[in-house]
């Protein structure tokens, strides 16, 4: 097993592209019902099976995840999970986005995914800062990641310029710290 660090890998662009993950992992809201940013572009690529499913879930609490199959995704699942939103810092944010990557990867490798793709979780309409969101984001990763070998990487598909800089610089900084 290759250390932590090195089982997180970035990709700029669409993460309903990727067709050789086990699960993509969509930024959902708390109804699991759909909305916008990349849970609209998830829903859109997976068709009303995905939805049909996510009904019968309930919904789901900030901070944690739910499993289900991927529609017509050419992936086997999608992970649901709900960030905060950021009001500052001062409300339990950086626990509740850690909470999110480590339920991914307890959710996925329980479903037996190796290779699961993650987007920016909280980084769009729900405000979380970048350069905050990057670090807790890699941080949480590593350390999930050291807890389930089963799940050999993490990748994270960032949109823009500055997204993909911001999570550069902080698993460049994981790296070195190990
Ligand atoms: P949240 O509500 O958790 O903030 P958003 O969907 O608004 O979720 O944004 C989360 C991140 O996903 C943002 O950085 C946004 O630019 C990015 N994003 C939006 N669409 C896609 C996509 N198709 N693939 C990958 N990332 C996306």
């Amino acid at each position: 097993m290759t250390f932590a660090p090195a089982r997180v890998t970035l990709r700029r662009g669409d993460i309903t592209t990727d067709d050789t993950a086990d699960a993509i992992v969509n930024a959902a809201n708390s109804s699991l019902l759909g909305g916008g940013g990349v849970d609209g572009a998830i829903h859109r690529a997976a068709g009303p099976d995905l939805l049909a499913e996510c009904r019968l879930l309930g919904g789901c609490h900030t901070g944690d995840a739910k499993i289900t199959g991927a529609g017509r995704l050419p992936v086997r699942h999608v992970i649901h999970t709900v960030g905060p939103v950021w009001r500052g810092g001062g409300h339990g944010e950086a626990d509740l986005l850690a909470s999110c990557y480590r339920r991914c990867v307890e959710v996925g490798d329980e479903a037996g995914c190796a290779v699961l793709a993650f987007p920016a979780i909280s980084c769009g309409v729900y405000g979380y800062p970048l350069e905050e969101a990057a670090e807790v984001a890699v941080h949480a990763l590593v350390e999930a990641l050291e807890r389930h070998p089963g799940v050999r990487e993490a990748r994270f598909w960032l949109f823009s310029e500055q997204a993909y800089a911001a999570f550069h610089r902080s698993l460049a900084d994981a790296a070195a710290t190990q």
